[in-house]
């Protein structure tokens, strides 16, 4: 195990009604308030309401940025940074998936920053400070609600590109499993994909002697895998959607499941190219890749293969090789995919091999990626080429 610091500083506030607590979970922090959201999903689902009627409670001033894209751009990011530092915001307030938490805290940490915030994109600043941050998750997938990363798009450069900080940890996130009753089945899909994702891309490790590590990963993966069927199948199942809800939190929360180990993160940087150039949604291009990246880097070390195969999926190892053990769990997972209606080739999504290159240059940018397997230009071409 390696050396490690870990410090969590989102307060969780999770079940039911919950939203009922935001008036005093914002008050402390003043009270004129960036409310951020998305595509209007809140407004028809009764939420917005509900989150104004908080916010008259204590009187606060709101400033609204609604509008903010699957695969936020740096565009809307900016114009929320105008309207704090005109407004002198003192809280903003996310209420949305993932794409609304990161463009509130790509805004939270460019409003105290003189340059432009992509700059933080194109790593030549690290945010040294941020506005403070609450967020209401209405989707569960990316663990953004409790993490310090956030991803955003440059359209105009076609770069999908993430950045992190200990700063953009949200202060405060209000988990109502409730509120995912209403998401689309396939951002349930994208959703259970990414969280999943999260995982492999700590469980896939080299760093040995991690069994903790190792049991938290599988457990939430077996917990996932349990829960998703019914979640899909009874969108209203408050138990499926809260375990899944916790699932998803607890997979990406600062890497609290995988502390001392050496995560990979390849496929994340991959997919990335692809939403850049495609605009699709991030679930859906992982569902697609994770499968064809793990048939290219298994050998690196089929032991853990073996385990995911074995304590993950019931693979029986008995006559068969440790070689077709692990390949049979990556076709598990697969299987798993295509089951609960995910994406499995690039083509699926109306993605041909017109940029393979540029996607695979752009992968590796700032160096070769991924710790399980060293991946450059010319693997990421040819995992994208599997992936067709
Ligand atoms: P999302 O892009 O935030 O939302 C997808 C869609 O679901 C939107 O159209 C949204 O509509 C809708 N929606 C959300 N909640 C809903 C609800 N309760 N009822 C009905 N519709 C609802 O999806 P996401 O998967 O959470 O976020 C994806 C983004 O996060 C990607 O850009 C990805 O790269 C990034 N990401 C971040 C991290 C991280 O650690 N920060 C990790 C992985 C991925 P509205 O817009 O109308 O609300
Ligand atoms: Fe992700």
């Amino acid at each position: 195990m390696l050396n490690f610091t870990f410090q969590n500083p989102t307060k969780i506030i999770f079940g039911k009604g919950t939203v009922s607590q935001l008036a005093e979970q914002v008050k402390p922090f003043g009270t004129r308030v960036l409310l951020v959201y998305g595509g209007g999903s809140i407004k028809r689902t009764g939420l917005y309401d509900k989150v104004i009627e908080q916010l008259k409670s204590i009187d606060a001033a709101v400033f609204e940025l609604p509008g903010v894209e699957p695969n936020p751009r740096v565009t809307t990011v900016r114009k929320g940074i105008d309207i704090c530092r005109k407004e002198d915001v003192q809280l903003i307030l996310a209420v949305g998936g993932g794409s609304v938490i990161d463009a509130a805290k790509a805004i939270a940490v460019g409003v105290p920053y003189e340059g432009d915030v992509w700059d933080f994109f194109e790593r030549k600043a690290q945010p040294a400070s941020a506005l403070p941050l609450g967020t209401i998750l209405t989707l569960s997938a990316t663990g953004s609600e409790a993490n310090g990363n956030f991803v955003i798009s440059n359209w105009e450069l076609k770069l999908k590109r993430g950045s992190g900080s200990q700063h953009a940890y949200p202060r405060f996130s209000i988990l109502d499993p409730e509120l995912t009753y209403t998401v689309p089945r396939e951002h349930v899909v994208n959703g259970i994909v990414d969280m999943m994702s999260h995982v492999f891309e700590q469980y896939f490790s080299k760093t040995p002697n991690t069994p903790l590590q190792e049991r938290f990963c599988e457990s939430i993966l077996q917990t996932v895998i349990e829960n998703a069927e019914t979640a899909l199948a009874k969108p209203t199942d408050y138990d499926a959607r809260a375990n899944i809800m916790w699932c998803g939190t607890m997979a990406l929360n600062g890497g609290q499941i995988s502390l001392g180990m050496q995560g990979d993160w390849a496929t994340h940087e991959i997919e990335h190219q692809v939403s850049a150039i495609y605009d699709i949604a991030h679930g859906a291009g992982l569902a697609i890749i994770f499968p064809n990246w793990m048939k290219y880097v298994y050998k690196e070390r089929v032991d853990r293969f073996v385990q995911y195969a074995t304590r993950v999926w019931n693979i029986d190892p008995a006559g068969k090789s440790d070689e077709e053990v692990a390949l049979a769990g990556i076709e598990a997972t697969r299987e798993f995919f295509t089951r609960i209606g995910a994406p499995a080739t690039l083509s699926d999504v109306g993605i041909g091999d017109e940029h393979l290159d540029q996607m695979a240059a752009e992968a590796v940018r700032f160096g070769p990626i991924g710790q399980f397997k060293e991946l450059h230009q010319e693997d990421v071409k040819e995992i994208l080429r599997m992936s067709l």
